[in-house]
C-alpha cells in the first residue's frame, strides 16, 4: 500500500513538474517570438519613415539647386505632415538646413558619410542640445540624374519608437530596451523596479547583480548579442522575489540588439486557466486516490476481519474455539477490577453420545450448532463463549452483581436449553449439565476457576444430570429440574 501512495505521489509530482516545464518553454517560446516580431515591426516602421523621406527626396531633386527658397519650404510642410520631429536638409560639403530654420555643419557624423555615399542611413542615439530627447536620425540620399546631391534627413525620438514596441507585449507589463551590441542602452521604455535606466548604461553590469537560472549566463548573452543571435534567459535576484525573462533578438538595424524584459508570471498569465485545470485536475485526482486507498484500507481490514473471526472462531457453533475461549477468558480475568465478580461455567450435553448413535452424527452437529446459537444470543456481548470439547462449552459472565443474578442466570439457561426441541430427533430436546465456579471466590484464574467449575459439573453428573451446581454449594440438584 506505502508503495502503491509513494508511486501514486510521484507520479504527480512528475506530472505536475512536466506541466510547469511545459508552460515554462512555452511561455519562452512566446516571448522570444514577440520580441522577434516587435524587431520586425521596428524595422517596419522605420522603413515606412524612409519611403516618407524618399518621397520628398524626390519631389526636392526635382530642382538643380538643393538649398532654394523652394526646397526649405518643402521641408517646414512636410514636417508639419509628419511624425518625424525634425526634417534637414544637407548639403555634400555637410551644411544643413534644419526646418526649423537652424544651420550647421555635421560633416563628422557617421550617419552624413553614409548617406552621402548614397545609402539609407540611421544615426547612434544623439541627445538634442535644445530639448535634451535622445533622437536618432533617418537619412536617404537625393539623386539629381543618378548623383547624389544631398541628403535629407528626419529625427525621431528613439523613447518613442521604444514605446511602439513596448505596447504591444504583455499589456505592457515589463520593459523594452535597444541596445548595442556591446549592451549600451540605445532607448528603453519601463525600468526594472529596483532601478532606473539611463541612455548609454551599459545593460550587462546591471544584469550581472542577478542571478541566472537553469543554466543560462549573462556572459552567454554577451556572446549573443556580439554574434547577433537570438535568445532568453531567465534572472533571479529582484526585490519582488518573482523571476525575470529576458528576451532578446536582433534588430537588424546598426547592430542593435532589441531586448524585452517581464516577470515570469505575466509571461505564463496566458497558461494560468491550463496551470487551474492542472490543479482541478490533480485535486480530483488526489480525491479519486484517496478514496480508493480507503477503499482498499477497509476492505483490508474487512479481509483482516474475516480471517481473524474465523480462526477465533468454532466453525460448527460460531462461538468461540477453545484456544482463543481460554485466551480471552484468562486476559478479562487479569483485566478484571478489584471488587468485581465474574462467574465461570462449564457446560456439558447429558448423554450426547446416544444422540450421535441414535440419530446420526449429521444430527449431533445439528444440536450443537442449534445450543451454540442459544448461548450466543442469551448472554451478553462482553462476556465470553466458547466450545472446548466435543459437547463442552463454557461461559465467563464478567461483571455480575451477585451470586443470585448467577444463579437466576443459570436457571434461565437450564429452561432455554430445555425449550429446545428437535425435529429431526422426533420432537426430543436436550439437557444439560453445568458447573459453575466464581471470581475471585474460588480462583482468580482461568486454570483454578476451570477445575473449580468442573469439580461443581461432575457434582451435577454425579447428582443425576440436568441442573447446575455452583461450587462449594453442595445442594440437593434436583430442585434445579
Ligand atoms: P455425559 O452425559 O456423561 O456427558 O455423556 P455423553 O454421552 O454426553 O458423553 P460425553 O460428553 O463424554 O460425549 C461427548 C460426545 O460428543 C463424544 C463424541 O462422539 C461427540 N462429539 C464430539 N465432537 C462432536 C462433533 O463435533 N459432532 C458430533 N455430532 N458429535 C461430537
Ligand atoms: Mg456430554
Amino acid at each position: 500500500m506505502s508503495v502503491f501512495i509513494l508511486a501514486v505521489g510521484i507520479g504527480l509530482i512528475f506530472f505536475y513538474v512536466a506541466a510547469q516545464k511545459t508552460i515554462d518553454s512555452s511561455s519562452q517560446e512566446r516571448m522570444k517570438t514577440n520580441v522577434a516580431r516587435q524587431s520586425e515591426h521596428l524595422r517596419t516602421i522605420l522603413n515606412i519613415h524612409y519611403l516618407y523621406l524618399e518621397g520628398i527626396a524626390e519631389k526636392i531633386a526635382e530642382s538643380n539647386e538643393l538649398m532654394n527658397e523652394e526646397n526649405k519650404e518643402v521641408l517646414t510642410v512636410f514636417q508639419k505632415n509628419t511624425s518625424l520631429d525634425r526634417l534637414a536638409l544637407i548639403d555634400p560639403e555637410g551644411n544643413a538646413y534644419y526646418d526649423n530654420g537652424v544651420e550647421k555643419n555635421v560633416s563628422h557624423r557617421r550617419y552624413f558619410k553614409e548617406g552621402i555615399s548614397g545609402n539609407r542611413t540611421l544615426s547612434d542615439p544623439l541627445e538634442s542640445s535644445v530639448d535634451q530627447e535622445t533622437r536618432v536620425v533617418l537619412g536617404v540620399p537625393v539623386f539629381h540624374e543618378d548623383e547624389v546631391i544631398g541628403i535629407l534627413c528626419g529625427s525621431c525620438n528613439v523613447g518613442e519608437l521604444s514605446q511602439m514596441l513596448f505596447d504591444d507585449l504583455f499589456s505592457g507589463n515589463g520593459y523594452s530596451l535597444i541596445v548595442t551590441k556591446e549592451g549600451k542602452i540605445v532607448a528603453h521604455t519601463g525600468e526594472p523596479v529596483d532601478h532606473k535606466f539611463s541612455y548609454g548604461e551599459d545593460i550587462f553590469t546591471f544584469y550581472n547583480s542577478k542571478t541566472t537560472r537553469e543554466g543560462h549566463s549573462i556572459s552567454e548573452v554577451k556572446q549573443n548579442f556580439a554574434m547577433g543571435e537570438d535568445g532568453l534567459v531567465r534572472l533571479s535576484g529582484y526585490a519582488d522575489g518573482s523571476d525575470r525573462y529576458l528576451a532578446y533578438a536582433p534588430l537588424g538595424i546598426n547592430d542593435w540588439m532589441i531586448c524585452y524584459v517581464a516577470s515570469v508570471t505575466v509571461a505564463q498569465q496566458s497558461y494560468a486557466f491550463v496551470e487551474k485545470y492542472e490543479m482541478v485536475f490533480l485535486g480530483c485526482f488526489g480525491i479519486l486516490v484517496c478514496l480508493l486507498i480507503l477503499y482498499i484500507i477497509r476492505k483490508n481490514r474487512q479481509k483482516t476481519e474475516a480471517i481473524l473471526h474465523s480462526a477465533q472462531t468454532d466453525e460448527l457453533t460460531q462461538v468461540y474455539s477453545r484456544k482463543y475461549a481460554e485466551q480471552f477468558a484468562e486476559n478479562a480475568l487479569e483485566e478484571a477490577k478489584d471488587g468485581s465478580i465474574h462467574a465461570f461455567f462449564i457446560m456439558d450435553i447429558d448423554k450426547f453420545k446416544e444422540v450421535n448413535d441414535v440419530y446420526g452424527h449429521a444430527v449431533g452437529d445439528v444440536v450443537l450448532r442449534t445450543f451454540g446459537v442459544l448461548l450466543g444470543r442469551r448472554f451478553r456481548g462482553d462476556d465470553i463463549v466458547g466450545r472446548i470439547g466435543g459437547d463442552e462449552f463454557i461461559i465467563l459472565m464478567r461483571n455480575v452483581t451477585t451470586k443470585e443474578a448467577v444463579r437466576t442466570k443459570a436457571d434461565q439457561l437450564m429452561a432455554e436449553t430445555k425449550k429446545l426441541v428437535f425435529d429431526e430427533m422426533d420432537g426430543k430436546g436436550i439437557t444439560i449439565s453445568v458447573g459453575i465456579a466464581l471470581a475471585p471466590e474460588h480462583g482468580k484464574t482461568y486454570m483454578n476457576l476451570y477445575r473449580s467449575a468442573d469439580q461443581a459439573l461432575y457434582e451435577t453428573k454425579r447428582n443425576g444430570r440436568n441442573g447446575f451446581t455452583i461450587y462449594g454449594e453442595n445442594r440437593d440438584i434436583t430442585e434445579n429440574r
